[in-house]
Order: structure tokens, then C-alpha cells, then sequence
């Protein structure tokens, strides 16, 4: 039986085993695939104090390492379903833990469109997938920061960059847009949908609300983020399925706390992660004794 189950090893799970830890508290972290969560598909971190010369990949196992360094245990599973006591079924196995902790994140939206699961040249990341496109044409949809820093991370690579957005105005900061707008690789098409993806096995092109066909090689699509937690129905979510809680980290369930992106908040970043990671980790404490 362990004091803490973290379901997630992004910054807000490796922060909270951080804290678990320094606490005493025998503390296990389920990660399903790789511990880092966004930060692995993060370039270059500029943001996280101090940190200033940092890649994210570099970020994630430094955390990784003094969250394992102090005693915390790291399983990799897929958890599936919390009973009550509680009980955490995994894929592969299960866990009991006095207090839990879910972390478990978000992931990217998609389109909906027909073709979206089947095609080859749909990414959802541009640092994962841009190198396959090196002097291709590529388009970004999406006007938030993630398709402006995915278009500039492109137009390093590809031949052209087209970034589409629904609205006229982007979402995105400032500074990066003047960046983008005076990038000569980068076309902007705006105030118009991608309605329709061409192709067979692969992505020949899309067509826009405009009337308009692009002939593409690739589509990065980046129209924001959905909280990944298929299990957490029991907990009082908001309207877009983000987990409820406070700063405290406190859920609708006694004894199970929230950390990180999927839980209701305004700014998401690895810093304000790493923030609820604490937060949460001090909650199950308090609650435990
Ligand atoms: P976001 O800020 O929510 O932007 C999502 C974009 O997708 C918006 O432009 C939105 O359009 C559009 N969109 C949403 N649903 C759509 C749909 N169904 N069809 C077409 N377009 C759709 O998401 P994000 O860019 O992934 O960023 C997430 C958070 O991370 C934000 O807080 C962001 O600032 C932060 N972030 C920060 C950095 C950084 O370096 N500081 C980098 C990346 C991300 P509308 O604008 O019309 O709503």
C-alpha cells in the first residue's frame, strides 16, 4: 500500500512525487509512456525560471532524476479505471494508495474531419514530426501560441508554411506574431475553416471554408488541447471536461487531488505545473495525517 499514487510523470506528477517524497510519504508514479509529458516535445524552454540556456527533453529527466534520487517509485502503466480505497487498475496491473493524485495532462484536439486518423501528413507536433518535411509545404491550423511557435519551428524547415485560422485576429502573443508576419516562408490564410482533407493513403491537400484548395505534403494542427482522463467521470468537471478544483488542488472526491493542465485553470505552463504539483502533493499530506 503507498501513502501516494501519482497518476502522470508531466511537471505537476514529478513535482508532486518531489514533495511526497520529501515528506516520507511512499510515493508511486504511474506513467504510461515516458515521463516528461509535453516537456519532450518542447524545444528550447524559455520560460521556467532560472533555467535560462534548457531544453525541455533536458527539464524532464533533471525532475525525473530527483523525484527517483529521493525514493520515488516510477511504474509504467496505463491507469484505466480508480475504485474507491483506493484502487488504481492499470493496464497491466494494480495499485493501492491511501491518497491519489491524477496529472494526467491534456492532449491535442482534432479536427473531426473524415480521413483525420487514416491519413499519413496529419501531425499534432512539430517538433516531433516537422524534420519529415524539409523543404515541403506545410500548413499550421490554429491561432493560439502552439500554432504560432509550431509555424516559426516549420518555416526553419519547409519550403513554405501556411498558417490557417478560423478568426482574423491571432490569438497568440504579440511579439511572436510580428515574428511570424515578417517571416517570408510563412503565408497566412485567416478568418477561414479547413473543411476537407484530400487524399488517398496520404495527404495530398485541404480545403478551406473560402473556397480555397491548398496542395500541401503536411498539416500540423494545433487548435488547442483537451484534458486527457478517461476515468475521472466520477469528479466534478467543468464544461470542457477539465477536473474542478482550486489552488488547493482539492477535488470532488475525498482523498483524490488534481494537478497540472488537467485541472480547470487560466494559465498552463510547466511552471504553474510544477506549482500544482506542490500544491497537491501538500494537500494528500494534510489529508493523510
Ligand atoms: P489555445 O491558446 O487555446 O489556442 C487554440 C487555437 O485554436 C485558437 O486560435 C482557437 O481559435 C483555435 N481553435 C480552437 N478550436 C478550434 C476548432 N474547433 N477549429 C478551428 N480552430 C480552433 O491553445 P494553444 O495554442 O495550444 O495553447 C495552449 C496554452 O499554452 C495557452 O495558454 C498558450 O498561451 C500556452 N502556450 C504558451 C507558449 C509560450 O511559449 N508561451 C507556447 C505554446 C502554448 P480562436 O482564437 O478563434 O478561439
Amino acid at each position: 500500500m503507498y501513502d501516494i499514487a501519482i497518476i502522470g510523470g508531466g511537471p505537476a506528477g514529478l513535482t508532486a512525487a518531489i514533495y511526497a517524497r520529501r515528506a516520507g510519504k511512499k510515493t508511486l508514479l504511474l506513467e504510461a509512456t515516458a515521463c516528461g509529458g509535453q516537456m519532450n516535445n518542447t524545444g528550447k524552454v524559455s520560460n521556467y525560471p532560472a533555467l535560462e540556456d534548457i531544453t525541455g527533453p533536458q527539464l524532464a529527466q533533471s525532475m525525473q532524476k530527483q523525484a527517483e534520487d529521493l525514493g520515488a517509485e516510477i511504474a509504467y502503466d496505463r491507469i484505466v479505471r480508480i475504485e474507491p480505497g483506493f484502487k488504481l487498475v492499470g493496464e497491466e496491473d494494480e495499485y493501492l494508495a491511501k491518497a491519489v493524485i491524477i496529472a494526467t495532462g491534456t492532449e491535442p484536439r482534432k479536427l473531426g474531419l473524415d480521413g483525420e486518423d487514416r491519413l499519413a501528413g496529419i501531425s499534432y507536433c512539430a517538433t516531433c514530426d516537422g524534420g519529415f518535411y524539409k523543404d515541403k509545404v506545410v500548413a499550421v491550423y490554429g491561432g493560439g501560441n502552439s500554432a504560432v511557435h509550431e509555424a516559426l519551428y516549420l518555416s526553419g524547415v519547409a519550403q513554405k508554411v501556411y498558417l490557417i485560422h478560423r478568426r482574423e485576429e491571432l490569438r497568440a502573443a504579440g511579439d511572436v506574431v510580428e515574428k511570424l508576419r515578417s517571416n517570408q516562408k510563412v503565408e497566412m490564410l485567416l478568418g477561414t475553416n479547413v473543411t476537407k482533407l484530400l487524399g488517398d493513403k496520404k495527404l495530398t491537400g485541404i480545403e478551406l471554408s473560402s473556397g480555397k484548395s491548398v496542395e500541401l505534403d503536411g498539416l500540423f494542427v494545433a487548435i488547442g488541447r483537451e484534458p486527457k482522463c478517461d476515468f475521472c467521470s466520477d469528479l466534478a468537471t467543468d464544461g470542457e471536461g477539465f477536473i474542478v478544483a482550486d489552488e488547493s488542488c482539492t477535488t470532488s472526491i475525498p482523498g483524490i487531488f488534481v494537478a497540472g493542465d488537467v485541472r480547470t485553470k487560466e494559465l498552463r505552463q510547466i511552471v504553474t505545473a510544477s506549482a500544482d504539483g506542490a500544491a497537491a502533493a501538500e494537500a494528500a499530506i494534510k489529508y493523510l495525517a
